[in-house]
């Protein structure tokens, strides 16, 4: 019987880690009150709030009132992308993205085109990345907002998002990007990157789903999304959740304490799978080889439907994913796959697998056991890779 779970889908989110659970719990309990209160219960939550936004800014290289606590990383790319294209939108209504975003980033600016606003979808090379003279070339007078992510989700590829803020820095462009995948797992340094709008999520990095913040560099100017209260900065209305803004604190700067060490195993746990998994016949990495996050594998194996690696794995007890937790489900091939230019056929029989700071190298021994096999069966299954096969003979 089969008892063993190996969870490789980090990507997707992370458990609560027992340190952060721990800081949380009084929070949910004796510990109830409303910040905005004036009695000592308001106080002593408006105390873990301001603790955990010094929490959020030092993590990040910022100050603790340029961070902005929302409902996560899908809230903050919202806020960034919606607040600055309402505020600025007597200057221009020019927005420029990537192909590759989270669909956090790219329904918005979506919606945006249909509010009358025109984005530039910039495309990626094979590896999924961009080239910074294309952003030069997309930029116009009416531009108004530059939004890239910092890494992806997908595929793990990471961007040269310095350079490219320092592109619409000459130009004086907002540039936003979404670290949810980076903060926690590579330095982020909001001066070093030279962004002025951050979005970064808990739940990526061992805190509760549900929260999340927006960097906000002073002086960037952007209107709110939701209205209500005067909390945050009048920006983002609403009483705070403060057991999970105490979580983030928590977890963001646990995280990257411990980066250095803990990115160094996962890193060597990612070369061991990238380097066995390609060397199956008719397998490719998807993403850069070296730009990459350091717990992100993502290969195609051919003559393989995605799905049914899934299952089967899972049945294995290893839980992974295909493309991203967000879109598979739908048997549309990932956007990201796909303006990397793979064929609809290599995206399908794609896997990622994505590696936490708890995964062992006995994990990672069995999964490279169990993948060949799976993979070995599915083949034998399958009449066009029986047909490739008769080809060679
Ligand atoms: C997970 C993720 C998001 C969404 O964050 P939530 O907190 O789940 O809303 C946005 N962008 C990227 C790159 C992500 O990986």
């Amino acid at each position: 019987m089969m008892n063993k779970r190996i969870y490789l889908d980090h990507g997707a989110t992370t458990p609560i880690r027992s340190e952060v659970f721990e800081e949380m719990t009084p929070y949910l309990q004796g510990n109830f009150g409303n910040p905005s209160s004036i009695h000592s219960f308001g106080r002593d939550a408006r105390k873990a709030v301001e603790d955990a936004r010094e929490q959020v800014g030092q993590a990040i290289g910022a100050y603790s009132d340029e961070i902005l606590f929302t409902s996560g990383g899908t809230e903050a790319d919202n806020l960034a992308i919606q607040g600055v294209a309402e505020k600025l939108k007597d200057k221009g209504k020019h927005i420029i993205t990537s192909q590759i975003e989270h669909h956090a980033v790219l329904d918005t600016c979506e919606a945006m085109e249909k509010k009358g606003y025109e984005v530039t979808y910039l495309p990626v090379d094979n590896n999924g990345l961009l080239d910074p003279n294309n952003l030069k070339e997309a930029i116009r007078k009416d531009t108004i907002l530059i939004t890239i992510m910092h890494a992806n989700n997908e595929v793990g590829t990471i961007q040269p998002i310095a350079e490219l803020a320092k592109i619409a820095k000459e130009h004086d462009i907002v540039f936003h990007s979404d670290a949810v995948q980076t903060v926690g797992s590579i330095p982020v340094n909001v001066d070093e990157l030279a962004v002025d709008l951050l979005s970064l999520s808990a739940h990526k990095m061992y805190g509760p789903k549900g929260i999340g913040a927006l960097y906000i560099r002073k002086g960037t100017k952007l209107d709110k999304i939701f209205h209500g209260g005067a909390q945050e900065r009048k920006i983002r209305p609403g009483t705070e959740n403060v057991a999970g803004i105490v979580g983030l604190g928590k977890a963001i700067s646990l995280a990257v304490s411990e980066l250095e060490l803990k990115s160094k195993k996962i890193t060597a746990l990612r070369d061991r799978l990238i380097k066995e998994l390609t060397s199956i016949e008719d397998t490719q990495l998807n993403g850069h080889p070296e730009k990459r996050l350091p717990g992100n594998v993502n290969v195609s194996f051919e003559y393989i439907e995605g799905e049914s690696l899934l299952l089967n794995l899972d049945m294995k007890g290893i839980a992974a994913s295909s493309g991203s937790a967000c879109t598979s489900g739908s048997l549309d091939p990932s956007h990201v796959l796909m303006a990397m230019g793979l064929s609809h056929q290599t995206a399908h029989g794609s896997l990622r697998l994505t590696l936490g700071k708890d995964n062992t190298e006995e994990e990672i021994e069995y999964v490279l056991e169990a993948i060949p096999e799976v993979i070995n069966r599915l083949r034998e299954m399958s009449s066009l890779w029986k047909g490739k096969e008769a080809n060679y003979s």
